[in-house]
């Protein structure tokens, strides 16, 4: 017997309708997707995993707020209301909603990071690479050397390598390093927490050598969640508490509010004390986002945002939702199919090159599984490997991702245990004629962030 399944926190009082297409319709929309997941349509995907981003379900509670949401330009009380919340969780002074992560990646990064200069993280997530690269900066992951091997199970897989960390800063010079981002929970390398403890030594090392210290927000809660469970010393803490204590260390943070906040749209960018970047912020983001008090977003959705901030930190809620996760682990554990372990917070990350050992990195085995659990159950998924990581940008070169996953994440508060199993049996089923499974070439790709748009073919001897 696998592990048990948490029951949900919650009764359904709204649903929306989902079907299967057969397998002969499935094949026929994944060639004419362009082998790309990105690409179909999603009345056309029966259990869609692509992202747990702005994919979650919102509570009666944030649907009243819609509601009441002040739609006025300026001073609005659901942006007032925000900005207070948010001071009270995170204890920051500065707070700047943006319409989502990317944007808060944008307006920071060109504050802090000039052309020629690094940014050095536990790991970047996928547009905030970009970003980096965008205002001619370099990003350099610096993760421990668990988190490449998905076997190890260990408590914090998430961690920044904090000797390696300050080798590279001494390496580089101090001064060449725009910022260091701490990224919680640590999404490219499977949803792995990020303790306590490496975020303090992070921010001592940042704190000698004069660099600023940004925490990359978007999985507060779960990562919090994870402390809890993991970390000696915070068992009996409250998460609000262990919140506090994280983001302590932090001089800013940027916040994708697609995740744990449990909205469908929305961002944060926080400077804890700095008026002078603040300024910068403000006035970067009239000119890409919108107004300060509303910041690309509708006076809804920050009411929406507000009232997720909060709800995201019932831990009934939180062990609700990391027990779904493991409750997927337990089941492919008894299968033996191999993923990044132990769980992470938002979704399993399957091993990919263990299940199909004969496509090389090249060819892509992310993206391989992801095509065939479509095929086989019409779920969509995501490749992060190689193909999502793409071409260094001097060399043009394919480069090799320290490991190829495909992404099962999970939406807050949308699918059910019989739709978890469901993800479970179809991977068993392909593990079962995995041999058979071919690799994928790119046909065409665009210069940055190819993952979203490329179009593929697989490979036929
Ligand atoms: C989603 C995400 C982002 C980007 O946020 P968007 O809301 O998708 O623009 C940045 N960092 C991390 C860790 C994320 O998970």
């Amino acid at each position: 017997m696998g592990i048990k399944y948490v029951p949900e926190p919650f009764r359904i009082k709204m649903v929306e309708t989902i079907k299967m297409l057969s397998p002969e319709e499935r094949e026929q929309k994944i060639a004419e997707a362009n082998y790309n997941l990105f690409n179909l349509k999603s009345e056309d995907v029966y259990i869609d995993l692509l992202t747990d981003s702005g994919t979650n379900a919102m509570s009666q509670e944030q649907w009243s707020g819609v509601m009441r949401g002040d739609e006025a330009y300026a001073g609005g009380s659901s942006y007032l209301k925000l900005i207070k919340t948010a001071q009270e969780i995170f204890d920051y002074k500065h707070i700047q909603p943006v319409h989502q992560g990317r944007a808060a990646e944008k307006v920071l990064f060109g504050a802090v990071l000039k052309e020629g200069q690094y940014s050095i993280s536990n790991m970047h997530f996928d547009t905030t690479r970009a970003h980096v690269e965008l205002v001619g900066g370099r990003a350099i992951d610096c993760v421990v050397a668990e988190a490449l091997d998905p076997a190890k199970r260990a408590p914090f897989k998430g961690n920044m390598d904090i000797e390696k960390l300050e080798s590279l800063i001494k390496e580089l010079g101090a001064d060449k390093i725009g910022v260091v981002i701490m990224t919680i929970t640590n999404n490219s390398a499977g949803g792995q927490p990020v303790s306590v403890q490496n975020i303090r030594e992070t921010a001592e090392i940042c704190k000698k050598y004069g660099i600023h210290f940004c925490i990359d927000a978007a999985r507060y809660a779960e990562n919090a969640y994870f402390v809890k469970q993991r970390e000696k010393g915070y068992e009996n803490k409250s998460i609000q508490e262990i919140i506090k204590e994280m983001f302590s260390y932090g001089d800013m943070f940027t916040m994708s509010a697609k995740k744990d906040t449990i909205v469908n749209m929305g961002g944060l960018l926080a400077i804890k004390d700095d008026a002078e970047l603040f300024q910068q912020v403000k006035n970067r983001t009239i000119s890409f986002e919108g107004f300060t008090t509303y910041g690309g977003l509708s006076g809804r959705d920050l009411e929406a945002l507000a009232i997720g901030l909060t709800e995201g930190l019932d831990e009934n809620y939180l062990r609700y939702r990391i027990g779904q996760v493991e409750y997927l682990a337990g089941r492919l554990d008894e299968a033996g199919i191999a993923y990044q372990s132990p769980a992470g917070g938002h979704g399993i990350f399957v091993d990919a090159k263990d299940m199909l050992p004969h496509i090389p990195y090249y060819e892509f085995p992310g993206q391989a599984l992801a095509i065939e659990l479509y095929k086989e159950a019409g779920i969509r998924t995501c490749d992060i490997g190689s193909y999502m990581l793409g071409n260094d940008p001097d060399t043009g070169e394919q480069l090799r991702a320290g490991f190829e996953f495909t992404r099962l994440a999970i939406p807050r508060r949308v699918y059910t245990q019989a739709h978890i199993d469901i993800m479970a049996d179809a991977l068993i089923a392909i593990k079962e004629r995995a041999s058979e499974v071919k690799g994928y070439k790119i046909t065409w790709e665009p210069p940055i962030l190819r993952h979203f748009q490329a179009s593929l073919a697989p490979i036929e001897e």
